[in-house]
């Protein structure tokens, strides 16, 4: 008799992945595994119903949250891994998993997701560190092509992400993710809960890319727009904004505020004035 359909077929504990591969944690790749499947699990219960999506996975290790996605219902999983070692260790996953595990030995940074894989594409990953918010930052300038992401970042980066405006977190990570996307904490994870341990704790985030963006701009403009006004976020816009030439008297917003106090909508407002200016 075989055995049902849905269950996962047996495969070696993840401790034993990692000391039969030899997956001693490298700091360079931002390697923290998680071997808690109920962890992974409730990462994979996240991103909701998966019927008919590919989920894509950044860095899948030693194939933890890998195996939890692979539970879903989810068509495919592909999986772009750095480490040729971590790669070496998934094969047996894949497998386990006949032709729904795609493995790709690259540098995230350099791939073009959507490209990888057809639509509707989703994004689930334990992020590496180093790298996290630019790589979000590469995905948000072609956010319609993901229909959701659920990303583990640093907690002070999760904070970042979804601070509104007025807060000590709000600033330009949170205008350009906030422009075009919905951005939620779900949960805390305590940095005990990987192998090895990082030096802070962690937060899961729901990316929700909007369907338009919150107002009309440039995501270049937005960005040198905050980069200006946060770079100096004590001082009045007035003299903030001058060394890219706005008056943002001019885009009807007071010289005298301060970037923490503009809404994302307003930050637009300036990036679209900069626009004019320059052309
Ligand atoms: N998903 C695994 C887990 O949850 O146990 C590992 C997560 S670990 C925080 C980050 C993973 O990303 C590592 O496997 C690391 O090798 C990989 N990685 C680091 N930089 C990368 C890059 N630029 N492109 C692709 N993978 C990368």
């Amino acid at each position: 008799m075989g055995a049902p359909p849905n269950t996962p077929p047996p495969l070696p504990p993840l401790r034993d992945v990692i000391r039969d591969f030899g997956l001693g944690a490298r700091k360079s790749l931002g390697q923290h595994f998680l071997l808690d499947s109920n962890l992974t699990g409730r990462i994979a219960r996240a991103a909701g119903a998966l019927d008919g999506v590919n989920v894509i996975e950044i860095g899948p290790g030693p194939g933890g949250l890998t195996r939890a996605l692979l539970d879903t219902d989810a068509d495919a999983v592909w999986a772009v891994e750095k480490d040729r070692r971590c790669v070496a260790a998934l094969q047996a996953l894949q497998d386990a998993y006949p032709g729904r595990l795609h493995i790709l030995e690259a540098d995230a940074l350099e791939q073009d997701l959507a490209a990888l894989t057809p639509a509707p594409r989703a994004i689930v990953a334990n992020l590496p560190y180093n790298v996290s918010t630019v790589l979000l930052l590469q995905w948000l300038r072609q956010a319609d092509q993901f229909t959701r992401m659920v990303l583990m970042f640093q907690k002070e980066v999760a904070d970042r992400l979804t601070a509104a405006s007025g807060s000590k977190a709000y600033g330009r990570l949170s205008v350009v993710t906030q422009w075009r996307a919905q951005v939620r904490p779900l949960f805390n994870v305590a940095k005990e809960a990987f192998t090895p341990p990082p030096k802070v704790a962690s937060t899961v985030v729901e990316v929700i890319p909007r369907a338009e963006p919150l107002a009309p701009a440039k995501m270049t403009d937005l960005e040198k727009v905050t980069q200006a006004a946060f770079g100096q976020r004590r001082k009045m816009l007035r003299s903030s904004l001058k060394g890219i030439g706005l008056d943002p008297a001019q885009a009807g917003i007071s010289p005298e505020a301060r970037a923490e106090d503009l809404s994302v909508e307003e930050f637009c407002a300036l990036a679209r004035q900069l626009a004019a200016q320059t052309a």
